[in-house]
């Protein structure tokens, strides 16, 4: 029996500690790290399987070309000169990769240096577009660059919750039953969604919004809060630029209950009751996640939830913030380093001072002068011709991508698609040339940021399988045989992570939060047994809380408030397509399945894809409770079990978003999904495409 082994879960970003202790054969036992600050002890039922889920069953053990097993030389040498030659012929923006939530940061920092330093192009962008890219557009306006204010500590001293757009009960479980105790001392609840979730369940105050009308809802309170003398005036004055124009801009709507409780279709005094429920709590915290953020308005829902917050000093305090909870376990990380096509590295953006910065900081020949392209856009590009190179690492977008159907048509049309991953066989990497064996959880060792910013270390707990490797070294070796051998001769991920910190601090003095330069220096020793720190890391620390002395990170220091217009959906229903199709998690899966897919007790929550109808619209539509029905909307269409719940809004259905080919081929539900994205943060409306059902 091997010594136990403190690891961080894969999966959500609550990012809780594991303690675990491998045996022979992978044989695993774990439980929930008492000691890490994100869990203390929990687990939820996904976290709990995982020693299910760590079989060498359908692994990629081996570099294939085509279907031929090969060498790691050649294949390095067949990705390194391929990519180098597209550039030659076509430029940088020529070739894209398209990465993961899933990868650890050292992995991330990796693929940003070589595409963004080293390449030349923006064209890095991560799934995490899927996820929270609206967050980060908001937080970069609003706050001066993508800072999550509060800590988890903050769940426990709100008086006030309010879920925005986020069924914590489901989606983050150890936060939920976290919140659950507080509830348990006399916290209240409020929920925001169009579904009756089982967050919503156990709330004080339930508002079953009409989708697509958050915007309208928090304008309103922030109107609510000026008008009945809830607005923190000496917080404003000192921190706050911006709040005169943006309450000016709420006059272009009609602010009374009853007008923005119609535009809500929601009860009146069901919004006076939120509203005065925030106004007279100054301990308020509220969380908002896919929800809000997977919207064509996602940028402008965060912005009108961050007005709130900021107009009532609302914010860097205990108890009290607007707080983004991540979807991925590395989410963070990927928008800490750089994985996002409208981030340089380390928080810095593409301004001359800051390309310079990290320029000079990596000896880069070639700094990318400009963001890149975003998750959707880059495979329209890739399907329009202009990027012919494509490196998908550890994720699986002929699935999760909206209209997927036209994913799968451009990953076929590409010259040179590259996947690394650990398993044999995705939905995506059928369409590879070139497949790359990664390491799975329990075989990676780097670090991971949750949604708290706090920072753990992932840890090995088994030898690599077969010629399986890190997807760090993976990317250095292609960015040596490219030729840029001095800027990737890493020996461990203890050494990318050095740099990584190094940066952090480079020319920094206090202007950007993103501080780990006192990690920088850590010996092998100390990062093995690193333990979970918040950054800002300090030399004595790290940070629970930012904005506590109310400085942002804006040129002034000063907060923005920003107006934000009250928008219908990218596409509206319609005679033809009379339903709104919202689509999301369930309880025990994760992404794509191919990890949840391998754990039976896992799979028996919902052992298959379910289209939700209200009852009333089901029986309207022909439909029969547990009978197959035909979904249809613009841009596909699928076949499942429908399932009649008064749990769905009057004229909404929701279809998870897990099932692949492998699981369920008739009843994916991205190919459903238009390609309707946020302008500014590129994110896709997963929660509205309109539909039409019938019985099948
Ligand atoms: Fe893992 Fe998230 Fe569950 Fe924690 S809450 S055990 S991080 S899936």
């Amino acid at each position: 029996m091997e010594a136990q082994r403190l690891t961080t879960c894969p999966y959500c970003g609550v990012g809780c500690g594991i303690a675990a202790q491998p045996g022979e054969a992978r044989a695993l036992t774990l439980k929930g790290d008492a000691a890490h600050p994100a869990n203390l002890g929990r687990l939820c039922s996904k976290g709990t399987a995982l020693a299910s889920t760590v079989s060498l069953q359908g692994r990629l053990l081996h570099p294939m070309i085509s279907e031929a097993r090969t060498s790691w030389a050649a294949a390095t040498r067949l990705v390194a000169d391929t990519f180098a030659q597209t550039i030659a012929e076509h430029g940088p923006d020529s070739v894209a990769f398209y990465v993961s939530g899933q990868l650890l940061t050292e992995d991330y920092y990796a693929a940003n240096k070589l595409m963004k330093g080293f390449i030349g192009s923006g064209n890095i962008d991560t799934n995490s577009r899927l996820c929270m890219a609206s967050a980060v557009a908001a937080h970069k306006q609003a706050f001066g660059a993508d800072l999550v204010p509060g800590c988890y500590e903050d769940l426990d001293l709100a008086d006030l919750v309010v879920f925005s757009g986020h069924n914590a009960a489901w989606t983050h479980p150890v936060l939920f039953r976290r919140l659950e105790q507080a509830r348990g001392r006399g916290q209240s609840w409020i929920v925001i969604d169009p579904r009756r979730t089982d967050t919503a369940e156990g709330a004080d105050l339930f508002l079953p919004i009409a989708p697509q009308t958050d915007v309208r809802l928090w304008n309103g309170l922030l109107a609510f809060l000026d008008a009945h003398g809830h607005v923190d005036r000496a917080f404003v004055d000192a921190h706050v630029a911006g709040f005169g124009e943006t309450l000016a801009a709420l006059g272009a709507d009609d602010q009374s209950l009853s007008a923005i409780a119609a535009d809500c279709g929601l009860p009146e005094k069901a919004v006076a009751d939120f509203y005065r429920a925030f106004a007279a709590t100054p301990r308020t915290v509220t969380l908002f996640s896919m929800g809000s953020n997977q919207s064509a308005q996602g940028v402008a829902k965060a912005l009108a939830v961050i007005n709130a917050h900021l107009a009532t000093g609302k914010i860097g305090k205990p108890g009290a913030a607007p707080f983004s909870i991540t979807g991925q376990p590395n989410a963070m990380g990927g928008r800490e380093t750089g994985g996002m096509a409208t981030t340089l590295a380390a928080h810095m953006d593409f301004s001359p001072e800051e390309r310079d910065r990290v320029a000079r900081f990596w000896n880069a020949p070639r700094i990318s002068k400009r963001p890149g392209l975003k998750a959707v856009e880059m495979f329209e590009k890739v399907r329009s011709g202009q990027v012919k190179a494509l490196w998908v690492m550890a994720t699986n977008p002929a699935v999760s991508l909206p209209d997927a159907g036209k994913v799968r048509e451009a990953l076929a049309a590409c010259p040179f698609v590259v996947v690394s991953d650990c398993m044999t066989r995705t939905d995506t990497s059928a369409f590879a040339h070139v497949r790359l064996p990664a390491l799975a959880w329990g075989e990676k060792d780097g670090t991971v940021t949750n949604s708290e910013r706090r920072i753990s270390r992932q840890r090995a707990l088994f030898p690599a399988p077969g010629e399986a490797r890190a997807d760090w070294r993976i990317v250095a070796d292609v960015a040596q045989a490219m030729g840029f051998s001095d800027a990737f001769a890493w020996r461990s991920q203890a050494d990318v992570f050095r740099e990584y910190a190094e940066l952090t601090g480079f020319e920094n003095a206090g202007r950007r939060y993103l501080d780990l330069g006192a990690l920088a220096g850590l010996s092998d020793a100390e990062y093995e047994a690193m333990t979970p720190v918040q950054w800002p890391v300090k030399p004595d620390g790290g940070t629970d809380r930012l904005f506590t002395d109310g400085r942002f990170q804006t040129s002034d220091g000063r907060a923005r408030m920003i107006p934000v217009a009250a928008k219908g959906p990218a596409s509206a229903v319609s005679p033809d397509f009379p339903f709104a199709l919202n689509t999301g998690r369930v309880r025990d899966h994760w992404h794509t399945m191919t990890r949840t897919g391998l754990a039976a007790e896992l799979c028996r929550h919902t052992p298959e894809p379910m289209l939700e109808v209200h009852p009333a619209d089901g029986a309207a539509a022909g439909l029969t409770d547990g009978e197959l029905a035909l979904v249809e909307t613009p841009a596909g269409r699928a076949v499942v079990t429908a399932k009649f719940t008064d749990r769905q809004r009057r004229g909404g259905l929701f279809l998870p978003m897990h099932w692949t080919d492998a699981f369920a081929p008739s009843g994916k539900a991205n190919p459903l999904i238009e390609a309707k994205v946020d302008p500014t943060s590129g994110q896709p409306e997963f929660k509205h495409t309109p539909a039409r059902v019938a019985p099948y």
